[in-house]
């Protein structure tokens, strides 16, 4: 008889968040950049790190991350949290604002760490649907604050699975409404025509996160950040663990933010890529949604979504299957590649819807 006790009995069945990982040639799954970062960046960082005194606990307040991401957005540095990650941000939240009997607020289908790692801190989850078509709109958003009254509600914009952007109208109406936090994921913020850091300010309940993994061709980093009134930084800190940010992490990610321009000029080329996938895929026997982000949510109609992911894998392509996810019935996500990339992607999709 095994003596292992049993883990936290509301943690149930509940699996984790995870795409299959498949050794395939063309690797579309989790949204990371096609390309590799600078190397002008990692050359830099191979010679600071010679400078970092690696006996030594690293600065517990982050500052030089911190002041460089806060210049990079025209905030305050105070007005910064950085973590491993932007999942480890979402935690931080989920930890200083939820736990029992404190409600956090998904509209699906979205991201699904929210609501994963808002159970996974005791946190109380309640989901709405958006509008048909996928899209979320202010009245559906007021309604929803104003019946669940979250202490943490989700926004995510560009949304992850559907790459739609929210009109700023449901930020406004979440904001009016809340008595909690406002949580805006912006993730794929950088792929979209707009941005809503700066509304940030110091009286107002709203949380702006952020990643390095996608724009900044950095996902192996695990860095991320919110922008939020200082008040809530300091909450966050309060519920991180001493020095979780380490030495390299907050230089490599310092160094970064010198590149903005290659990172401009990499976002660029993907929003112009994602824009010629579409054209291409528009020819095909599938429904689409206008992405803003890096990756486009595929329904193929003549054959079932799980067929056609299983098509491409045996063409050596790997997409997210998210036809199981709730009002995704069909659906294959795409992330943006590289243009060789993705015609392997469009040849192989061709072939197997015929
Ligand atoms: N938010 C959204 C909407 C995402 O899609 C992702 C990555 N899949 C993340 C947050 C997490 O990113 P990371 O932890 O790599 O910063």
């Amino acid at each position: 008889m095994s003596r292992l006790p049993s883990p936290r009995a509301d943690l149930g069945l509940r699996e984790g968040y995870h795409s299959a990982q498949v050794d395939v040639a063309v690797r579309l799954n989790t949204n990371e950049s096609p390309f590799p970062p600078p190397a002008s960046w990692l050359d830099e960082l191979a010679a600071a790190l010679a400078e970092v005194p690696w006996s030594r606990y690293p600065d517990r307040a982050a500052t030089g991350l911190r002041e460089a991401i806060a210049a990079s957005h025209g905030v305050r540095s105070d007005q910064v949290f950085a973590a491993n990650g932007s999942n480890e941000v979402l935690q931080a939240i989920c930890l200083a604002y939820g736990g029992a009997g404190r409600k956090a607020l998904t509209f699906e289908p979205t991201y699904a760490l929210h609501g994963h790692v808002a159970h996974l801190t005791g946190t109380p989850v309640v989901s709405e649907e958006r509008d048909p078509g996928l899209r979320l709109g202010a009245a559906r958003v007021t309604a929803a604050f104003e019946r669940h009254d979250p202490a943490i509600g989700f926004l995510c914009s560009p949304n992850n699975p559907t790459g739609l952007v929210d009109p700023p109208e449901v930020l406004d109406a979440a904001l009016a409404t809340t008595s909690g936090l406002v949580v805006l994921d912006e993730a794929y913020g950088q792929f979209a025509e707009r941005s809503s850091v700066p509304l940030v300010a110091d009286d107002l309940p709203l949380v702006v996160v952020r990643t390095f993994s996608k724009t900044w061709a950095l996902a192996g980093l695990r860095l991320g950040y919110a922008i939020a009134a200082a008040p809530v930084v300091g909450s966050l800190e309060r519920v991180s663990l001493p020095y979780h940010l380490d030495a390299f992490k907050q230089l490599a990610g310092r160094l970064a933010l010198g590149h903005e321009a290659e990172m401009a000029e990499r976002v660029a080329a993907m929003v112009s890529e994602r824009e010629r996938l579409l054209d291409r895929l528009g020819r095909m026997p599938v429904t689409l949604w206008p992405s803003q982000a890096n990756f486009v949510l595929v329904r193929p109609e003549t054959r079932s979504g799980t067929e056609v992911w299983k098509g491409l894998v045996e063409r050596s392509v790997l997409v997210r299957d998210t036809s199981s996810w709730p009002g995704l019935e069909g659906c294959l996500r795409v992330t943006v590649g590289t243009p060789e990339e993705d015609d392997r992607f469009l040849a192989a999709l061709a072939e197997v819807l015929g």
